[in-house]
């Protein structure tokens, strides 16, 4: 398997990462909660290997937001960037949004799309709608 190295930063750039496996699952949730934790029509959000990860820059601006049993979210405290998706202490993901240059992933999902917001117009594709969770293949 060939790895991409990637970056990743904040709006402000205080908080920088360096990332070098596979992006995984990469989907976008339209529910109520991810339209707030990312302050928009929805999360777009991919799982990582976590020992390939490294923070490079500004570790002392990420502020932890615990927003469920064991799931958090990284968030840069000068610009408020959600930058990661925490679980159990360990990062779980990154937010495709704050990669930089143009990250070897597609969106593979939408996901909760029966509850997204009025709204927002999801254009027929060939990406994968659900109401809620995928079911298993
Ligand atoms: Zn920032
Ligand atoms: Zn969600």
């Amino acid at each position: 398997m060939a790895n991409t190295m990637m970056t990743g930063e904040c709006f402000c750039g205080g908080v920088k990462y360096r990332y070098s496996g596979k992006l995984m699952n990469a989907r976008s949730c339209h529910c109520s909660r991810c339209r707030k934790a990312f302050s928009s029509a929805a999360s777009a959000y991919a799982e990582i290997d976590q020992t390939r990860f490294e923070w490079l820059a500004g570790e002392n601006l990420l502020t932890y937001y615990p927003s469920n049993k064991d799931w958090g979210k990284y968030f840069c405290r000068t610009c408020g960037s959600t930058l990661c998706g925490v679980y159990q202490g360990e990062v779980h993901g990154v937010t495709l949004g704050c990669l930089n240059g143009e990250p070897d992933v597609t969106l593979q999902m939408h996901i909760f799309v029966g509850s997204k917001a009025a709204w927002d117009e999801l254009p027929r594709g060939e990406v994968r709608q659900f109401d809620s969770y995928p079911q298993p293949d």
